[in-house]
This record gives structure tokens, C-alpha cells and sequence, in this order.
């Protein structure tokens, strides 16, 4: 009798949750499609939906082949995190060559990063960065987010990146969403040489330039330095992620 007693408050409670907050019973969907189909470059975009299409984010790593943290991040975002709201679009491994050979470009001497908004009757690479650039076109994404890593502390040598959050406009809104960004990310870094900052430093051709500069879609291009170990940056990247995702109400509060 006590049994079903406390049987019957657990539906009644359950019940009660779903219908305060609807966003639990909505799982998400996940699909995949491809850019670069027939080609060498093929490599999978993962769309995740919720029933609720607003925001859209999309995610984008492996621009660089040997940054491996950002790939990593992503994959993890991918098979760990349960959105319950907005649309999260996520490349991991956007130069699929460069990834698999672990270098920096391929073909060595083409940077993805460098060709936007690329060109669909030019090289391979150019082509890929087309296909990207369309992606964020089709999926009217909201936010861009790009994922890299740098061989050096860009407070050790500032011709490198590492540890910084890049802008590509002095814009108010990329301002101080960078800025609310890095707070949040070094709160919990105590050695000042690895906490992060934000860049002003808008690069022609690069992903996150076009985005802004062609497509008018706020983009933040984040860097962690590779002098650190593969696992505080996995984490760093997944991090940054999941500030962004809160920030935006995608992910329980508890996440
Ligand atoms: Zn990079």
C-alpha cells in the first residue's frame, strides 16, 4: 500500500515537472550529412535538433589538422551533451586530410583558414572552405565558434595565439561576449601565464572573418596552447563549449 503510495507521488511529481518545464521531455535528434561528398575531403556535419530550432550555434574544429583538443572537444559534445534547446551544428574535423595525417594543412602548403569564403571551382581546399561557408549560410547559424590551438603562448610570443579568444571586429556585442567568455574561463585558472584573452584581431580569409565580415554572424575564434597537456586542453575546449551552451539556455542549469 506504501508502495503504491509513493508510486503514485513519483507520476503525480513527474508529471508536475513535465509540465513546468516542457523542455525535458524533448530529447534531441541527431542526424549527420557531409560536405565534400565524393571527394578525399568528405567528412561529417552533425546536426543536432531540439523542437525548439532557436539558437542555432554551430562548432567547428580540425580547420588545423594537429590541433587536436578542439576534435576532441567537439567528438566529446557530440557523444556527452543533451541540448534542450536551439540547434547545434557541430564539424569536427572540418580539413578531414590534414586530421588523419596529423598536419597542420593539406595539401601542406594550402591553410583552410586563409581561403574564405573559398571558391567551388577552385582547388581542394578552396572547394572545402566553400562548402563550409555555405553550411553556415543553410543553417542560418546564429553564433560561430571555431576551435584551434597554437604552438605558443600568445603572452610569450605574440605572433602566436595560444591561450587568447580572437574577435574580428571591435563590434560592442563581440566585445563583451568575449569578454564575459574569458572571465568565465579563467576563474578557475590559477597560473596567470595560462589564463586567456581577448584578441582584437580580424585575419582576412580565416572562417570566424568571413562569418562576420560576409555573412554578418558573430563569430569567436578560441585558442589554447599546445605547451599545455592534452587533457587540461580537451577540457579547456569542452569548457568553453558548455559556457557558451549555458550562457544561450541550451543545457540544464546543472550541466
Ligand atoms: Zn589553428
Amino acid at each position: 500500500m506504501i508502495k503504491n503510495r509513493s508510486l503514485v507521488y513519483f507520476f503525480i511529481v513527474t508529471i508536475l515537472l513535465l509540465i513546468c518545464f516542457p523542455q525535458v521531455a524533448l530529447p534531441q535528434t541527431i542526424s549527420v550529412e557531409y560536405i565534400c561528398a565524393g571527394t578525399d575531403y568528405k567528412t561529417p556535419v552533425y546536426i543536432i535538433k531540439t523542437d525548439y530550432e532557436e539558437p542555432v550555434i554551430m562548432a567547428i574544429a580540425g580547420t588545423h589538422g594537429n590541433e587536436k583538443a578542439g576534435i576532441e572537444a567537439v567528438e566529446y559534445v557530440k557523444d556527452n551533451i543533451e541540448i534542450i534547446k536551439g540547434t547545434l551544428i557541430l564539424l569536427p574535423r572540418a580539413n578531414i586530410l590534414a586530421c588523419v595525417k596529423n598536419l597542420r594543412f593539406f595539401p601542406p602548403d594550402i591553410n583552410l583558414n586563409r581561403v574564405y569564403p573559398g571558391n567551388p571551382q577552385g582547388n581542394s581546399v578552396e572547394k572545402l572552405a566553400y562548402e563550409i561557408f555555405n553550411l553556415m549560410k543553410k543553417y542560418d547559424i546564429g553564433l560561430l565558434l571555431d576551435l584551434h590551438e597554437s604552438i605558443e603562448f600568445y603572452k610569450k610570443n605574440p605572433q602566436n595565439y595560444g591561450q587568447t579568444l580572437v574577435i574580428d571586429s571591435d563590434e560592442e556585442y563581440l566585445q563583451s561576449l568575449s569578454s564575459f567568455i574569458v572571465g568565465e574561463m579563467n576563474k578557475d585558472i590559477v597560473e596567470d601565464s595560462n589564463k586567456y584573452q581577448v584578441l582584437l584581431d580580424p585575419v582576412k580569409g580565416s572562417t570566424a572573418y568571413s562569418a562576420y565580415h560576409q555573412l554578418g554572424i558573430p563569430a569567436l575564434t578560441f585558442e589554447t596552447c599546445r605547451k599545455l597537456p592534452l587533457a587540461f586542453r580537451i577540457n579547456e575546449h569542452i569548457k568553453f563549449l558548455k559556457i557558451i551552451l549555458l550562457k544561450w539556455n541550451m543545457l540544464p542549469t546543472e550541466s
